[in-house]
């Protein structure tokens, strides 16, 4: 299993077994429902049960199962690709697909080096990505990638990799300019040299410690920065695009222009497995030139069933507008979870769009943290707690402080918010 304590399964306590979903709910091997709270795993942005995902799938089975799109194309990969050009901000007019996140935020990064190279500017190799921020599992996502406790096992990574502070306003010194976490990027590139820096790759609101939002400038702060020192700036948006933020991506919604987007989950509301790097015109330049070749590539990188469901999806995103659907709703949800802040325990509740954080504290007004065993316990108890409270969602602490994520189907409306309250107030009170 994924990410999971193997040695945590027995008699007592089985592995959890989710047979059916249905809008914003899913259901266990014994009937029991509950309210998908992470859209699974921040990607089924439709909900679930879209049975006209499945039957765009069958439908380009019956058609054309396979072929590759290497030297070749097919009709829905042309499509697709034209369709999220058309909806991605300014140049980003090329798309390459990928089975998933990793996947696409490796292909960047290696983009984003043999643009370089091909440009004279071989030693451009590292990256500087945020602390805690998560941006996949091989080895190269993996350099990127700043949570110790997934990278040491794995050492020594692909070398390259450099952190620097994330945006945590609720653990921000008062007198701290908001914007010094943008400068920190350009104290790193001119530690570094800039000329060996290749890419800034942030995600628009970091995950990984909790749902942090930018503060007002600091992406276009970071862009100056990239713009001044040759330095690409990838937005990964393997979770922040296809509505999550109330727009197709997350860029547009806090303004800023990256060089590269990369994406998968709600690309097909993880209705089947698909990323992308969408990457400008400049950027693609260099591989245009008779000869050249981007020399990378996956089998299943534009899957044409994968294709067909994607295109789907984006057919439900603009029936049902749930972009706008996300910027009208945003607020009802940040006021439902903002009320539990009449509980002690709740220190910050933090986010954008349908993609919020709990950070929970040892004391509200202090901001005193609880102890790393109390912590420990925490995550080991929570989700149980909630899930026998009927609410699936995932407990964090991998910055050191205990989260409750949020991250419903985009669909969610009062009802669903208020089951979401019903689960979480009586067990943040226990705390
Ligand atoms: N980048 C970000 C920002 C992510 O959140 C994730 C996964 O959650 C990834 C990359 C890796 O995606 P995948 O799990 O599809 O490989």
């Amino acid at each position: 299993m994924h990410f999971t304590r193997l040695g945590g399964f027995d008699d007592d306590r089985e592995v959890p077994i989710i047979v059916r979903g249905e809008g914003c709910h899913v259901y266990d091997a014994h009937g029991r429902r509950y309210l998908d709270g992470l859209s699974a795993l921040f990607c089924v942005n439709a909900g679930h049960g879209r049975e006209e995902l499945g039957e765009a799938a069958a439908a380009q089975v019956r058609e054309l199962g396979f072929f590759q799109a290497w030297a070749h194309a097919h009709p829905p990969v042309i499509e697709l690709a034209e369709r999220v050009a058309a909806l991605a901000p300014g140049d980003l007019n090329r798309v390459f697909f990928t089975s998933g996140g990793s996947e696409a935020v490796e292909s960047a990064l290696k983009l984003a080096r043999a643009f370089h190279r091909a440009r004279g500017d071989a030693q451009r190799t590292k990256v500087i990505a945020r602390r805690y921020a998560y941006h996949g599992t091989s080895l190269g996502a993996l350099g990127a990638t700043g949570i110790p406790q997934f990278r040491t096992q794995f050492e020594p990574l692909a070398p390259g990799g450099c952190h620097v502070p994330n945006t945590n306003a609720y653990r921000r010194a008062a007198e701290e300019d908001p914007l010094s976490c943008a400068d920190a990027i350009e104290e790193r590139i001119l530690f570094e040299g800039p000329d060996t820096v290749a890419a800034v790759l942030l995600e628009p609101v970091q995950n990984a410690g909790g749902c942090l939002t930018p503060p007002p400038g600091y992406f276009q702060r970071v862009r100056e920065i990239c713009d001044r020192h040759g330095v690409l700036l990838i937005s990964d948006e393997v979770i922040c695009s296809w509505g999550r933020l109330g727009e197709y991506f997350g860029c547009q919604r806090y303004g800023y222009q990256p060089d590269m987007i990369t994406t998968a989950k709600g690309l097909t509301s993880a209705y089947a497995p698909m990323g992308a790097v969408i990457a400008s015109d400049r950027l693609a330049e260099p591989f245009l030139a008779d000869g050249a070749m981007f020399a990378h590539g996956f089998t299943f990188g534009g899957h044409p069933l994968c294709a067909a469901v994607a295109l789907a999806n984006l057919d439900i995103f603009e029936r049902e507008d749930l972009c706008g659907q996300v910027r009208a709703r945003e607020g009802e949800l940040r006021e439902a979870l903002e009320r539990l802040y009449d509980i002690p325990a709740v220190g910050d509740v933090r986010g954008d769009g349908f993609f919020y954080a709990i950070e929970l504290v040892a004391d509200q007004e202090t901001k005193a943290r609880f102890p790393a065993a109390r912590v420990k316990e925490i995550v080991a108890t929570l989700p149980g707690e909630l899930l026998a409270r009927g609410l699936l969602t995932r407990v964090d602490d991998r910055a050191g402080d205990p989260l409750v994520l949020l991250c419903p189907p985009l669909i969610a409306g009062p009802e669903e918010y208020e089951e979401i309250l019903a689960a979480l107030r009586p067990t943040l009170e226990q705390i």
